[in-house]
């Protein structure tokens, strides 16, 4: 079975920043507000992630890392409807297979903290909620190991994918550290805030406020003026139903509304929050949940063009 957790591990964490992902995304579902991610040399050497979410009670730990071994779906149906981040049941279970694993955690109600490593459970300090602690990547699979590039580059997409989750989500205070040294810290905010935050002050005061309903569809967020783009290519965000994605339909979409106002090879900047009925969406193309499927992908195109483009259009009054 580890053989086929190691084979599902190289779905499910392609790179150190998967992990951060995956491990983000446990903490926010156990209802986390402050969270803390400790990355070593770019996440190879450690990824440690703490939060103060609800904790997992030491007779449940065993099954926390077991392979499709998930608390967040009953039935086949959910499926359909799920509303929290995770609901595959194998990314602890493919990480501990990939790497040195520890999981540490307490509930509210619990009298102490419990730890579980190898399988073997055991009691130790800490407060409520939950230490996962991910040493040595790939160790024991050396031929993706040395797919990993420098230490700064595996940092940088570590680093994006903790700037995309705490955009969506300013109600929680993110503390982030490389190799010992605070390197972003974001007290829990409002939207206005932390965009401002993350994106920069260009961005904050060059931008315009996003606001469109259509039936099930519901747009929002800021799309920053031509001034505020400074041409960089990573300051697009676009989440939808919560999760941030890079999705060609979406982001054309996005362009061609910034066509009269944006030229040459500029890029646009923007964060913006798409919602719909989950009914209406498949999240789930790709293990790494990049990229989404919709029921009706040309409405969903013309909505946010027609929405984006009508916010820009306020700046020519
Ligand atoms: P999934 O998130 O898809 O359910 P995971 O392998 O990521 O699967 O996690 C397995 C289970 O471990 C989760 O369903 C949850 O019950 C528990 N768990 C994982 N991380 C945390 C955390 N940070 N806090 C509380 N519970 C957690
Ligand atoms: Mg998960």
């Amino acid at each position: 079975d580890n053989l086929i957790s190691q084979i599902a591990a190289g779905e499910v964490v392609e790179r150190p920043s998967a992990v951060v992902k995956e491990l983000l995304e446990n903490a926010l579902d156990a209802g986390a507000t402050q969270i803390t991610v400790r990355l070593d040399q770019g996440g190879v050497k450690r990824i440690a992630i703490t939060d103060n979410g609800r904790g997992i009670a030491p007779e449940q730990l065993p099954l926390a890392v077991a392979r499709h071994a998930t608390s967040k779906i009953a039935s086949l149906t959910d499926l359909e409807n799920v509303a929290t981040l995770g609901f595959r049941g194998e990314a602890l279970a493919s990480i501990a297979s990939v790497s040195q694993f520890t999981l540490t955690s307490r509930t509210a109600d619990a009298a102490h903290a419990s730890q579980i490593e190898n399988g073997v459970v055991t009691p130790t300090s800490g407060a409520q909620g939950t230490t996962v602690d991910v040493q040595e990547l790939y160790f024991n699979t050396p031929a993706r190991r040395k797919f990993l590039k420098t230490e700064q580059t595996e940092f940088g997409h570590c680093a994006d994918v903790v700037r995309r989750i705490a955009l969506a989500r300013p109600d929680v205070t993110f503390t982030l550290m490389h190799n010992g040294k605070t390197v972003d810290h974001w007290n829990l905010a409002n939207i206005d805030k932390r965009s401002a935050q993350i994106m920069g002050n260009d961005f904050a005061e060059a931008r315009l406020p996003v606001e469109q309903s259509a039936g099930p569809l519901r747009l929002h967020g800021f799309a920053g003026l031509p001034t505020a783009s400074k041409g960089r290519p990573d300051a697009q965000f676009f989440y939808v139903n919560g999760r941030f994605v890079r999705d060609k339909l979406l982001t054309h979409a996005v362009r061609a509304a910034y066509q009269d106002v944006l030229h040459g090879d500029r890029y646009p900047s923007y964060v913006l929050a798409l919602q719909l009925d989950p009914s209406l969406v498949d999240v789930n193309v790709h293990p790494s949940k990049i990229e989404v499927r919709f029921r009706d992908s040309r409405a969903v195109h013309q909505f946010v063009f027609h929405a984006v483009q009508a916010a820009l259009s306020q700046t020519s009054a």
